[in-house]
């Protein structure tokens, strides 16, 4: 062989050893300066217009930022669009379509403080951002609009402001890519597996045959790109969407208007309730894609690899407790239940406690929890009503709560329930006198496990207590 063709050969594997190693160091970068470009002011992830409407506004003044006001949503909020970089590549990203799905226009703020600082990604490319597409939804933190619209379902009629808004973003930027950027539920899971999907993706179809062309397959291309980064973080915990063709939503339609068109959807993540690690991940993942489409990266890599991704399945709850045994009507049961946590705010909106509610009951041998508890040879007790009568608060403060469970009562009884009470942190339910059930000689009692109810029962072994599970909370004893 001559040594040309030889070097020839040589090139040919290692470019894209080296495009791969290069993009693997970029997004290892972003993860651990991460700190130094998280906007600081946005700690939750309930925020408004108002909020952002500052940062925005100080854009304006950033060198190379230019911040174009689209229109405004049906209640009057501007919405805007930021755009960044002169390359040939049109890149629109926009977030927060449904109000209450925060996650990426979180990192879209961490996003535009890289970008103050780091230029060199924009060679190729320019970006456009439209941060919380429905401030109106986000100002109540509902995902529907202000006439309640989904405007996921209204790319066609485009009746809603915001809708208008998305389509013409797109249309005059021409974007090549789109990132169309949302939450969902954190009891999504990768199939057959107890991991949440902490970020799901989709390449949407653009028709019901579900055929895939350049646009299309660029758009896998992408998340390909995406989910070798986010697997590095958090292996196993990502899923991809069914490619149902939604002839009314705007991912469908974006990529059926030929631009390649990338759903990203946060979901859950264990002990994250604010969703502040998965912003991390948005960023880095975005910043990552970015950099791909910058680098043309992604042309390197196969449309296989994206059907290789773990589909989206719904198939977790927060607490699975499994092979509780209780007893009905003098007959015993065996039985796994599903509670998900809720939380409840107080009159006053200063306080929040949690709250479970019983979600599935019977064989979950193909559910997964983020918390286990396995019952077996354990003995469910329900609990008992504490005899006393209380009236006060202050009697509530001197009750050993440890004590009254040890004894086998859940449930203490008052003349009636002070507002503070209602939402409490105490581990006992309260009820009020008057809702003291009576069971009359005719009447066959119900079950002690309601679906959708709080639940509130013990677990024993041996006589002592291993779990109090009360309103759906589990408090555990056992050593
Ligand atoms: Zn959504």
């Amino acid at each position: 062989m001559k040594t040309t063709m030889k070097i020839i050969i040589y090139l040919l594997f290692i470019i894209p050893f080296f495009a791969l190693s290069q993009q693997n160091s970029f997004s290892e970068n972003l993860f651990t300066d991460y700190e130094t470009y998280k906007e600081s002011s946005i700690t939750q992830r309930m925020f408004k217009h108002s909020d952002i409407q500052p940062l925005i506004e100080k854009l304006k003044l950033e060198k190379g930022f230019r911040v174009v006001t689209l229109g405004k949503s049906i209640q009057g909020r501007t919405i805007s669009m930021i755009s960044i970089g002169n390359g040939a590549t049109n890149v629109l990203l926009w977030s927060q379509m449904h109000g209450d799905e925060s996650t990426a226009t979180m990192a879209i703020f961490d996003i535009f403080n890289y970008l103050k600082k780091n230029k060199e990604i924009l060679n190729n490319v320019t970006l456009h951002f439209i941060p919380m597409l429905n401030p109106d939804g986000a100002e109540v933190f509902k995902r529907r609009n202000a006439i309640g619209i989904d405007i996921n379902r209204d790319a066609l009629r485009l009746q809603s402001p915001e809708s208008r808004i998305l389509k013409m973003a797109r249309d005059s930027v021409q974007a090549d890519f789109g990132f169309n950027l949302h939450d969902q539920s954190k009891y999504y899971n990768a199939e057959q597996t107890n991991k949440p999907a902490t970020i799901s993706y989709l390449a949407p179809a653009y028709n019901y045959e579900k055929d895939i062309n350049e646009t299309r397959g660029n758009a896998m291309k992408i998340i390909v790109e995406m989910n070798d980064i986010i697997q590095k973080y958090t292996p196993g915990q990502v899923g991809r969407y069914s490619d149902e063709f939604e002839p009314r939503a705007f991912g469908d339609n974006i990529q059926k208007w030929g631009t390649s068109t990338i759903l990203v959807e946060s979901g859950g993540y264990k002990d994250d309730p604010e969703k502040q690690f998965i912003r991390k991940l948005n960023f880095v993942s975005l910043l990552g894609a970015i950099h791909s489409i910058s680098t043309n990266n992604y042309k390197n890599t196969s449309i296989n690899k994206y059907l290789e991704i773990p589909k989206n399945d719904r198939k977790l709850f927060d607490i699975k407790l499994t092979n509780v045994t209780f007893q009905y009507l003098e007959k015993k049961y065996t039985v796994d239940l599903g509670i998900n946590m809720a939380q409840m705010n107080s009159k006053d909106q200063n306080n929040s406690n949690p709250i479970g509610y019983l979600r599935e009951i019977g064989d979950l041998s193909t559910y997964y929890g983020y918390e286990n508890i396995d019952a077996k040879n354990m003995t469910f007790k329900i609990g008992k009503t504490y005899p006393k009568i209380l009236s006060s608060l202050d009697e509530i403060e001197n009750l050993n709560f440890e004590t009254l469970l040890q004894d086998g009562y859940t449930t203490v009884a008052m003349d009636h329930i002070p507002d503070e009470l209602i939402f409490t942190k105490y581990p006992v339910k309260f009820i009020a006198v008057n809702d003291i059930m009576i069971t009359r000689d005719n009447t066959i009692p119900k079950s002690p496990l309601q679906l959708g109810s709080q639940p509130t029962f013990l677990l024993t072994k041996n006589e002592e207590l291993y779990y109090a599970i009360i309103n759906g909370v589990v408090y555990e004893f056992g050593k």
